[in-house]
């Protein structure tokens, strides 16, 4: 086995599209399992229409969709594409966060939060919540990423990202809640900011806020002119600022240039 270091960079980033694939077949249990209130350890995976298990050979993330031509191999019932969507997608996220950071202490901390944020926006587009089971962790795990590694923010940075980004999308909640009437903007949206804030800081999540708001207000109005979404309609906000927060990832000077741009 040749030394690490001539190891051609080409199949480091297939290693990490691969682990990314491996990850994403996870986040699809994940995205099924939480919103359902089921355990994401047991039962091993199983077919939604049949119950038949899912064989090992059957369940390598990309390749077994294509082999079985997206059906069961028991029941021939349709694989929803969402599986193997969520499998490139990750696999993609992972290599680009690979090549965009190398081998720095960034990376695993930018695989984490963006496999996190991957099932947000595919459970929050489908059911309406963000479960807790995703931010309550992250909230910990990202202050004590902030103080344990040397790398931006440190803990004070990642505690006001915690409490002013948190506590300003609570606000915005709550003055939408007072002024529709209704409940807009959930909890999940709140503690998804207050979680983001831990592991990017203070700047960078009033960024996500508003880069989000953005994404969510051009939604809405793409909702309200082509599906005849009434202003009442609940629009998700959490898979707007799961987006922004990925494109945070890679480009943390996205906010303060757009502003300069204004
Ligand atoms: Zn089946």
């Amino acid at each position: 086995m040749p030394p690490l270091t001539e190891i051609p960079w080409g199949v480091w980033v297939v290693a990490a599209f691969t682990f990314g694939a491996v990850i994403g077949s996870f986040l699809n249990v994940v995205i099924y399992r939480l919103p359902r209130d089921q355990s994401i350890v047991r039962p091993a995976s199983r077919c939604p229409a049949c119950a038949q298990p899912i064989a090992c050979w059957a369940n390598v993330p990309l390749l077994s969709y294509l082999a079985l031509r997206g059906r069961c191999f028991h029941c021939k019932a349709r694989i929803s594409a969402r599986y193997p969507a969520v499998e490139a997608l990750t696999g993609l996220l992972f290599a680009a966060l690979f090549v965009y950071w190398g081998f720095t202490p960034q990376l695993p901390v930018t695989w984490l939060l963006s496999a996190a944020l991957i099932a947000v926006i595919f459970i929050d587009v489908e059911h309406q919540i963000i479960p807790n089971a995703i931010t309550f962790p992250g909230i910990p795990l990202g202050l004590a990423c902030a103080w344990l590694l040397p790398i931006p923010p440190d803990i004070v940075d990642a505690l006001f990202g915690l409490f002013i980004a948190g506590g300003m999308m609570w606000a915005i909640a709550a003055v939408y809640e007072w002024s529709t009437g209704r409940v807009g903007l959930g909890m999940g949206d709140v503690k998804l900011v207050a979680m983001l804030g831990c592991f990017l800081g203070l700047q960078a999540a009033l960024g996500i806020l508003v880069i989000g708001s953005l994404l969510g207000l051009g939604q809405a109005l793409v909702m309200i002119a082509f599906r005849g979404a009434g202003r009442l309609t609940r629009i998700p906000f959490g898979p707007a600022l799961a987006v922004a927060g990925i494109v945070h990832l890679f480009d943390p000077d996205i906010l303060p240039r757009m502003l300069g741009q204004l």
